[in-house]
């Protein structure tokens, strides 16, 4: 009997919520009339709805150009496919994908906890998304940030990493000293520059910086990784290495491969296969995703990243799954400040991009993130807000 009611009330909440149009009155989400397990039920489901718009938003192309040719007349990659690698992906996981990720991030990180980003793809997809990150996780958690990423000292790919942090409103240090001491420091992150490595010195170097800096979590964001055979692909299948794991290159499956043995929590968004710890879903990137399935170059075996992170975001971008994981933090410690708005966002991406950093997809200097214009940026982050805004109101209605 007690459920019904609640079944009936909740859809009168449902029905109401659509009415925005009428005369109403918003109160915060007192829900007076439900009690015990009938209000853990409705708030469990009103944190899934708004976990499955986030998870829509971010995944979904709008505002995004939908087709990449390789060369002028060469094989077309049509943006749409990806649309169901995220579908696939939500179904195995059965919540959704960037609640899912703040939820983990908020059950292990604590004030003062380091966590790190990794991100390398000196291109507007990766910077701003690492950077918005590394804030929201100082404003809402008090943690420590450190962005990982291969640059050479002064170049513009560091300064599009700084700039992008500065933008995000948070100061970027670059030694870890800088990080404690003074009354200047809450709001400083790490960039630390992981330097080009073998495969054996990437396990040991790996080791090292988990035993010293012992992060409570990782995240990828855009961080192209190697294949099974060792080679790291380029988003349309062009090789990037050899193959030969005495060369000296970018590697980071070390750190998913020994996150996953330590057991710390890992997280890896994405919007090809490509980037470290995609292979999680190698089944189904396969089946929609021709690079994943066959690159094209001699190594045959498609550009699936070789680590599997606990946690997979297949989204428009990786910048875009990182203001996702972003807004579900907000909503879940009850902090709109935590997610950026959208003059912050302008100001990371201009930032960015005035470094003289490609959009991944146009190879021009634009402050967009492949091929999403920079308005469908500013505008997601737009929505983004306005649905974490109106999910901590509630719209009754009443006869007089
Ligand atoms: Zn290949």
């Amino acid at each position: 009997m007690k459920n019904i009611k609640y079944e009936l009330l909740y859809l009168n909440f449902l029905n109401n919520s659509l009415s925005l149009g009428a005369p109403n009155t918003l109160y915060t989400l007192s829900a007076i009339f439900l009690q015990g397990d009938s209000l853990a039920k409705l708030e469990e489901k009103l944190l899934v709805g708004f976990g499955d718009v986030i998870d829509r938003l971010v995944s979904t192309p709008s505002g995004t150009v939908p087709l990449l040719r390789k060369g002028r007349d060469g094989q077309a990659k049509i943006r749409y496919s990806w649309m169901k690698v995220y579908d696939e992906t939500r179904q195995r996981y059965g919540r959704p994908l960037t609640l899912l990720a703040a939820e983990k991030i908020m059950e292990v990180v604590k004030p003062g906890d380091y966590v790190l980003i990794i991100t390398n793809s000196h291109e507007m997809d990766g910077p701003p998304g690492a950077a918005a990150l590394a804030r929201a996780l100082l404003v809402g958690l008090r943690a420590i940030p450190i962005i990982t990423a291969n640059f050479e000292p002064g170049s513009k790919f560091q300064r599009a990493l700084t700039q992008s942090c500065t933008g995000a409103q948070i100061i970027p240090v670059l030694t870890k000293e800088e990080l404690t001491g003074s009354i200047w420091t809450p709001y400083t992150t790490l960039i630390y520059n992981w330097p080009l490595l073998t495969l054996e010195e990437a396990e040991e170097k790996t080791r090292d910086f988990l035993d010293e800096y012992r992060p409570k979590a990782i995240i990828t964001v855009e961080a192209t990784a190697c294949n099974k055979k060792g080679i790291r692909h380029g988003a349309l299948g062009g090789p990037r290495n050899s193959g030969d794991p005495d060369e000296k290159i970018i590697r980071w499956n070390q750190f998913i491969d020994q996150a996953n043995s330590r057991g710390i929590p890992t997280i890896a968004t994405g919007d090809n296969g490509n980037e470290c710890g995609f292979a999680t879903i190698e089944d189904i990137l396969v089946k929609h995703h021709e690079f994943c399935a066959d690159c094209g170059c001699p190594c045959g075996e498609g550009i699936i990243s070789a680590a599997s992170a606990d946690i997979v975001i297949p989204a428009n971008n990786s910048n875009w799954a990182s203001y996702g994981i972003e807004a579900c933090l907000a909503k879940l410690l009850g902090n709109t400040d935590v997610l950026h708005d959208e003059y912050t966002h302008d100001r990371i991406l201009r930032n960015c991009a005035n470094e003289g950093i490609p959009d991944g997809a146009t190879a021009m200097a634009t402050p967009s993130t492949d091929g999403s214009s920079h308005e469908s940026c500013i505008y997601l982050v737009g929505q983004l807000r306005q649905s974490l805004l109106m999910s901590m109101k509630e719209i009754v209605r009443e006869s007089r």
